[in-house]
């Protein structure tokens, strides 16, 4: 048997021993010390308008994403009884933090080209909303698989209605929209650094944010909101979410290779459009103009089986697990989760069709030629 090909791992640059081993050398083994402090700087330089020159983009490093999503939901100002704005063609991380803050998620469908937010169901859900009686607090669109948002779109809807942006890019650190960092187009922008993710800390995560108070506000609320004073002494709810001084060594390390990592996606993507973009009923995730900058986080792809003489999405997911080769369905969209069953939803079935027909490839950094070659056999293979 070859050996197993999986979806995405992660990829480990060799220095991050060095800067773990610096935290225990100095006895900082807790949720303070230089190694947050340079991960912090490394990741607003890298996310700045104009990186290694001014920052512009703030950050405050957390312990996961969906630490980050709750927080941002915090700061601003969602509360119980009210509703959230979020795109259904997610991970549940992005939807959860909206139950963390007693709110209720409002869903909205895809698009077909980006296959995130789509403006026009988004718009309709908010006039929807409001007629209903309540404006939605916030709207949480995602740079899904690492393709940006139409931020320009959303923003406009959104500065319309007077709605704030929190940006879910736990899977596009390193993607750009008009030459701006996912994660600082919204109000608020949420990062991971999960194992699976474009690179990791083992589980952390940050918020992002141009305005420096809020990341600032961000920090104060993950380290229990603890008030100025020689005694302890608190005005707010806090909580427990800061990233340890230990795995922030990790997030230097891998800070070092994050460049080199986008390429290898790239590149992976790059291989399968190469050999795969003849194949009948199968196109790809792609990015529309110059505009969008994808990490390509992971390689997705369409089959329609009325193009593709029956084969399905699923038949080509089975046949690469008989070869020892891990492809995964896209998300199942959350209004069609049953724990979301009850939320409101506004769409016309896009991220229901991607679900059907839509296919993650292996796509992590460490594949080898030799490992690409066996994906677009595999699935050749069904097409001879
Ligand atoms: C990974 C992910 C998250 C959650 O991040 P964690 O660090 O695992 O908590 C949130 N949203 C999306 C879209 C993700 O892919």
């Amino acid at each position: 048997m070859n050996e197993k090909i999986w979806l995405s791992l992660a990829h480990l640059s060799g220095n991050e021993m060095k800067y773990i081993q610096e935290a225990f050398d100095t006895n900082w083994v807790t949720s303070a010390g230089k190694n947050i402090d340079e991960f912090e700087k490394q990741l607003e330089s890298f996310l700045s308008d104009d990186a290694g020159n001014e920052t512009n983009v703030f950050v405050t490093a957390l312990s996961s994403g969906t630490a980050a999503l709750h927080l941002g939901l915090l700061l601003l100002g969602v509360g119980p009884g009210d509703e959230v704005l979020c795109q259904s063609f997610t991970y549940a991380a992005s939807a959860n933090p909206i139950y963390y803050v007693g709110a209720t998620p409002v869903f909205v469908d895809s698009e077909p080209d980006t296959w995130n937010m789509s403006p026009e169901h988004l718009r309709r859900a908010i006039i929807d909303r409001i007629a209903k009686g309540k404006k939605p607090k916030a709207i949480i669109p995602v740079d899904q698989y690492g393709m940006p948002v139409k931020m320009d779109e959303i923003n406009a809807i959104a500065q319309e209605y007077e709605i704030p942006v929190l940006e879910d890019a736990a899977e596009a650190l390193g993607s750009t929209y008009k030459k701006k960092a996912c994660g600082s187009l919204g109000d608020m922008g949420v990062l991971s650094f999960n194992g699976n993710k474009i690179i990791t800390t083992s589980g952390g995560g940050a918020l992002v944010s141009r305005n420096k108070q809020l990341v600032k506000n961000a920090l104060h609320l993950s380290t229990q909101a603890r008030d100025v004073a020689p005694h302890y002494q608190h005005s707010h709810i806090g909580y427990n979410y800061r990233m340890s001084n230990i795995i922030a060594g990790i997030g230097r390390g891998q800070m070092e290779v994050l460049e080199k990592r986008i390429e290898q996606r790239r590149a992976n993507n790059i291989y399968y459009r190469q050999y795969l973009s003849n194949v009948p009923g199968l196109t790809f995730h792609s990015e529309l103009s110059s505009d969008f900058f994808s990490n390509f986080w992971l390689t997705a792809i369409l089959i329609n089986p009325e193009k593709s003489a029956g084969i399905t999405r699923e038949d080509i997911r089975l046949h690469l697990e008989s070869c020892n080769i891990e492809a995964r369905p896209v998300w199942k969209p959350m209004h069609q989760q049953p724990v979301f069953a009850d939320c409101p939803y506004y769409g016309e079935g896009i991220s229901d069709r991607l679900f059907e027909q839509g296919l993650c490839l292996p796509s992590s950094s460490i594949l080898k030629e030799n490992d690409l070659q066996r994906v677009v056999k595999g699935i050749l293979d069904l097409y001879k």
